[in-house]
């Protein structure tokens, strides 16, 4: 057991016990990483040096890592399983871009959690005198989670108050089970006009 006067709750979606009113303002999606075996000069349609960018809607995202491992992530889903034979299905989706990738291992696959508030913004601030919450960054990602540490701490050492621009977007239900479907639903909507898109423009 720890004591302290002071809280930071910072547990994204993995904790759905601590407070209730965070848990129930942070959907939890799921996103999937695949990490090949090195690439050699063979694999060169992905073995460039500038940058490439996806116009879908519900695209994945992926970059050259060290030893020229292809680092491939996506997938993203608000059911928060990881999938049977994720490494598989990561390889058919990577290879669906780069066919000439289908002869090349995966040596690392995983999924984990991220948080996302209904209003898509972090929650970031005091929720009651003592305990101070850093949470949702879901779609904003690490370098939103750093800046917020520093608010944070500042606001506790310092009496720094600049936390509280942030706090108009506070927790806010999201919709328990019917939100979850809803954040779905719009993701099988992006798939689907993604592929529709595809179709038109083959
Ligand atoms: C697979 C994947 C790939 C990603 N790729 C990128 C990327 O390339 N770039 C990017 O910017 N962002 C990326 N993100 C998003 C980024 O990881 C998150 O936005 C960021 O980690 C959120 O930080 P956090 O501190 O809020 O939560 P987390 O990093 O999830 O940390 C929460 C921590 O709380 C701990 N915890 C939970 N419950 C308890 C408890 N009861 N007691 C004690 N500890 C507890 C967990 O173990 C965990 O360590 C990715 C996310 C995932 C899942």
């Amino acid at each position: 057991m720890i004591h302290g006067n002071t809280v930071v709750l910072c547990t994204s979606a993995y904790d759905r016990e601590l407070v209730r009113t965070i848990a129930a303002a942070v959907l939890p999606v799921a996103t999937h990483i695949a990490v090949t075996e090195p690439l050699v000069i063979e694999d060169s349609p992905i073995l460039i040096s500038c940058a490439v960018a996806d116009t879908r809607r519900a695209g994945d995202y992926y970059r050259l890592i060290d030893e020229n491992r292809l680092l491939w992530g996506g997938k993203i889903t608000t059911r928060q399983r990881s999938p049977h034979g994720l490494d598989k299905k990561m390889k058919h989706t990577f290879c669906a871009t780069y066919p000439a990738l289908k002869h090349i291992g995966i040596d690392y696959h995983w999924s984990g959690l991220m948080g996302y508030a209904l209003h898509k913004m972090p929650i970031i601030g005091e929720l009651q005198p003592g305990l101070w919450v850093a949470t949702a960054f879901g779609g904003h990602g690490l370098n939103t989670t750093a800046m917020a540490g520093c608010l944070v701490a500042s606001a506790i050492t310092d009496g720094d108050d600049r936390w509280r621009d942030f706090f108009h977007f506070g927790p806010q239900w999201a919709g328990g089970p019917v939100g979850r479907a809803g954040v779905q639903t719009s993701y099988w909507l992006m798939q689907l006009r993604d592929k529709l898109d595809e179709f038109r423009f083959r």
